[in-house]
C-alpha cells in the first residue's frame, strides 16, 4: 500500500455568493484550480512537484497538508483519509514561517512541545540539539530569526519540521526566496539529510535543476485552471548525488529536456492566454 494515496483529486474555489447559476448549478465564479489528479506515493521516496505558476502546486499541496478541504475525490494518509493537519506531516514554508520573538532553539522547542508534550526535558534537550546539528546551525541557538541570513532561517524551518518526527515532508518552494548559491548549499543540504533519513518528502519546486537532483520521482503539471498531472517521470541517477556526477548520467539530458519543453510549453500557454484577455 502506498503510504499516500492521491484520487481523483479536485479542488474548486467557490465564487461569490447571489451569482448562482441555476443551469449549471455552480455559483458563477466557482474557479476550479485542479481537477482530478491522482497519484500514489511510496514510503521513503522523494517527490518533486513542477508546473507552471498558478496552476494549483501549492492548493495541492495545503490538501495534503490538511490545510485546505477537498472538494472532491480524496487523500489517505496509510490508508487513512487526510482530514486536518497532522503531526505525520511536517512543512517547510517558503517564507519561513518563524516566531520572531523567539531563539533558533525555542522555535523548534515550540513545535516538538506542541506535537508532543509528553517528552521529558532532557529528551527535549537531546532533540533539539540533534535536529540543530543536523542543520548546521550550531552556535546560532540563541539568535533571533532578525540576526539569521535566509538559508539560515529556512534551515530552522527544516530543523523545525524534522524535529516534530514527521512520517513525510512537506516543502512548498522551500528556497524560493534564496540567492542560487544559499539555494545550491541547502539542497545540498536536503540530499544530504535525505539520506540519513530517508523520510519521504513532496517538495513543490520550480528549478528543474533541484528536482533532478533530489527526486526520486517528478510530478508535471499542466497548466491551470483545472490542472491535472501530466507525466510523472523516474529520476533514475544512483544516491548519494552531487550536482556533478548527476550530469554525467546518460538519462540527465534527455530528462532535463523533456521537463524545459513540457514546462514551457505550459507557461507559453498561460502567457498567451492572458494575452488574449487583455
Ligand atoms: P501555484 O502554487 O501552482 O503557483 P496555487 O495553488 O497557489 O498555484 O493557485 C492555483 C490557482 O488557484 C490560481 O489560479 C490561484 O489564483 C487560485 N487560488 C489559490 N488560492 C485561492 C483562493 N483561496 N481562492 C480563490 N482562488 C485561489
Ligand atoms: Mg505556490
Amino acid at each position: 500500500m502506498s503510504q499516500l494515496s492521491i484520487r481523483n483529486v479536485t479542488k474548486v474555489f467557490p465564487g461569490k455568493k447571489g451569482l448562482f447559476n441555476k443551469v449549471t448549478g455552480k455559483t458563477s465564479r466557482d474557479f476550479t484550480a485542479i481537477e482530478n489528479i491522482s497519484m500514489e506515493i511510496e514510503p521513503n521516496t522523494f517527490v518533486s512537484i513542477i508546473g507552471p505558476s498558478g496552476c494549483g502546486k501549492s492548493t495541492l499541496l495545503d490538501m495534503i497538508a490538511g490545510l485546505s478541504p477537498i472538494s472532491d475525490g480524496e487523500i489517505l494518509l496509510n490508508g487513512q483519509p487526510i482530514t486536518g493537519p497532522g503531526p505525520d506531516r511536517g512543512m517547510v514554508f517558503q517564507n519561513y514561517a518563524l516566531m520572531p520573538w523567539m531563539t533558533v532553539e525555542e522555535n523548534i522547542r515550540f513545535a516538538v512541545e506542541t506535537v508532543h508534550p509528553k517528552l521529558s526535558p532532557k529528551a527535549m534537550g537531546r532533540k533539539i540539539k540533534e535536529n540543530i546539528q543536523l542543520v548546521g546551525l550550531e552556535g546560532a541557538e540563541r539568535k533571533h530569526p532578525h540576526e539569521l541570513s535566509g538559508g539560515m532561517r529556512q534551515r530552522v524551518g527544516i530543523a523545525r519540521a524534522l524535529a516534530i518526527d514527521p512520517q513525510m515532508l512537506l516543502m512548498d518552494e522551500p528556497f524560493g526566496a534564496l540567492d542560487a548559491l544559499t539555494r545550491g548549499f541547502l539542497q545540498d543540504e536536503i540530499e544530504r539529510i535525505w539520506e540519513q533519513q530517508r523520510k519521504t518528502v513532496i517538495m513543490i519546486t520550480h528549478s528543474i535543476e533541484e528536482a533532478l537532483l533530489l527526486s526520486d520521482r517528478i510530478v508535471m503539471m499542466t497548466r491551470g485552471p483545472a490542472a491535472r498531472v501530466d507525466e510523472i517521470l523516474e529520476v533514475p541517477f544512483p544516491r548519494p548525488r552531487n550536482r556533478e556526477t548527476i550530469m554525467q548520467h546518460p538519462a540527465y539530458a534527455p530528462l532535463k529536456a523533456e521537463m524545459e519543453s513540457h514546462l514551457f510549453r505550459e507557461t507559453r500557454a498561460v502567457e498567451e492566454a492572458r494575452i488574449r484577455k487583455r
